[in-house]
């Protein structure tokens, strides 16, 4: 009994230490095996040589560029991927892991739905495994008025073929255990799905390799020549890469990026937090979505989980450059955004506009945008980890970390050619919601970038519509 009383007692300490640590942001994954930050946790793998010509030239080794690069490679496309730091060592390594349908902008939706096509073969395809698995979607409603605001996006499910519906009751206990009591009911959509973000960037990186695209990791792009007006070469830190087309994949720096070219990428970005659990009871196997919390069933038996709606905003320059433009989503947003200024404000006003293209870039600094998770974040995530799922209040928060969401000003995305410079494309944007989107996104960008049919309408998608005086449509959230 006594045994038991201090062993008991000893497993509580080490609890209450461990869930100090991970709030604290003092322990990292490094006391872990197979962690997710091991995406981003590896040392600089830099290329041996570069290669001094290429088809295409893809900027940014995350989910969008590395299923570009697959896309292009399988049709025999000379295709070099240049990534600054470590494949899906950002955004794509550290989301949430949902892939769906449910609640997208329709201007996404033909694209999102061929993604999802994709991502059901891919397994097999690529013979590796990313966990993809189509536990279905749940939005919970907690009111009538939550559910009805639900209900109304049925017509638009059914309009693109999606098994969409609403669940109540018995039903809805199916698939979250004990829901009912918590929740009126939900949306739901069954053919929706999730995917491990620290397998799926990297293996689909593997099998562009193996079908012959050249990707180079460590190795940043510091910017383009021209030829004539035309995009003639890239200009990385080991060397200038010939090349007539060109697609600016480069997520949070894209703006950036492209600022130092002279062309304006309206874009600002949020931090998410987000963490996991050590293995733990099945209570659910799909993604559930509540105003408190985001959770989702791992394939290691623990839970991604993460506010289900709160993120950071740091305001920097770029708020002020792109406010007028950002109006409507920041007052959409407003009840999910915490809003501050500090030191990212300064670091973003201390970097350069442009810089020579023969000396070290902003790129090259910041390896890896890696930013700290919120503590405070971490523990409302765990309190209503409690609060609402009971059975999980004994799982330990084994890992946490934060990613920077980058989005537009109608969050919907960026992918077209830059009309100023022919060759030079950009594909950027993809707002919280384009992990699920990204080998979609890779296989219209390898249509666009060889000038072959992309079978969905790219229209709503152009840069210009930010410029041509097109009426703002907001439909969906970060
Ligand atoms: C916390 C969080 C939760 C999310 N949850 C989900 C989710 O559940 N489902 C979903 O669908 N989406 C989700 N997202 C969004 C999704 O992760 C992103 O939309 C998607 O990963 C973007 O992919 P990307 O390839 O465009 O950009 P990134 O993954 O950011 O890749 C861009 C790459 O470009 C590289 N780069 C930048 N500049 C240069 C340069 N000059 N030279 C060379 N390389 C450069 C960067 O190092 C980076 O690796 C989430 C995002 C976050 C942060």
């Amino acid at each position: 009994m006594t045994q038991f009383t201090v062993s008991r007692n000893a497993d509580v300490c080490r609890c209450i230490l461990r869930r100090a640590a991970v709030i604290s942001g003092t322990m990292n994954s490094k006391h872990h095996e197979n962690t997710v930050a091991s995406t981003w946790e590896r040392p600089f793998a830099p290329p041996a040589s570069c290669p001094h010509k290429a088809d295409v030239v893809i900027i940014g080794g995350g989910i969008v560029g590395v299923s570009t690069a697959w896309f292009l490679a399988k049709q025999g496309v000379d295709v070099v991927l240049c990534e600054k730091g470590h494949i899906a060592g950002e955004q794509s390594g550290r989301n949430w892991g949902w892939v769906r349908c449910q609640g997208r902008d329709t201007r996404e939706l033909p694209m999102m739905i061929e993604s999802m096509n994709i991502w059901r073969g891919l397994e097999v395809e690529i013979g590796e495994d990313v966990g993809f698995t189509q536990g279905g979607c749940l939005y919970m409603a907690r009111n009538e008025k939550e559910l009805r605001k639900y209900a109304e996006w049925l017509p638009t499910a059914r309009e693109f073929g999606l098994d969409t519906q609403i669940i109540e009751g018995k039903e809805l206990d199916h698939h979250v255990s004990g829901a009912s009591s918590r929740w009126l009911g939900a949306m739901y959509t069954a053919s929706d799905a999730r995917a491990e973000p620290h397998k799926a960037g990297p293996a689909i990186a593997r099998a562009a390799i193996r079908a012959g695209a050249k990707l180079l990791t460590a190795c940043a792009v510091r910017g383009i020549e021209t030829a004539g007006g035309r995009l003639s070469a890239i200009v990385t830190e080991h060397g200038s890469i010939q090349t007539s087309s060109a697609l600016c994949a480069a997520g949070a720096w894209t703006s950036m990026f492209c600022r130092s070219l002279g062309i304006s990428v309206p874009q600002l970005q949020v931090r998410g937090t987000v963490a996991r659990t050590s293995p733990a009871d099945v209570i659910l196997n799909g993604n559930v979505l509540d105003k408190k919390i985001g959770i989702r069933r791992r394939q290691d038996g623990g839970y991604t989980i993460a506010h289900g709606s709160i993120l950071d905003h740091f305001i920097t320059p770029s708020t002020f450059r792109f406010s007028l433009k950002f109006m409507p989503v920041l007052l959409h947003e407003m009840r999910a955004l915490r809003i501050s200024i500090g030191r990212p404000f300064f670091e973003e006003l201390g970097t350069p506009a442009k810089w020579a293209l023969d000396q070290e870039s902003p790129f090259e600094r910041t390896r890896v945008l890696n930013p700290a998770p919120n503590p405070a974040v971490l523990k409302k995530i765990r309190r209503t980890l409690d609060q609402l799922f009971p059975q999980l209040a004994e799982s330990e928060i084994v890992e946490s970390w934060a990613g920077m969401v980058e989005t537009t000003p109608d969050v919907v995305p960026v992918m077209c050619e830059y009309e100023g410079i022919p060759g030079f494309h950009i594909a950027t944007g993809l707002s919280g919601h384009g992990f699920g989107i990204g080998p979609g996104a890779g296989k219209a960008l390898a249509a666009m970038l060889t000038g072959t049919d992309v079978g969905i309408d790219m229209l709503p998608f152009r840069l210009s519509r930010f410029f041509d005086g097109s009426p703002m449509q907001l439909e969906s959230t970060i």
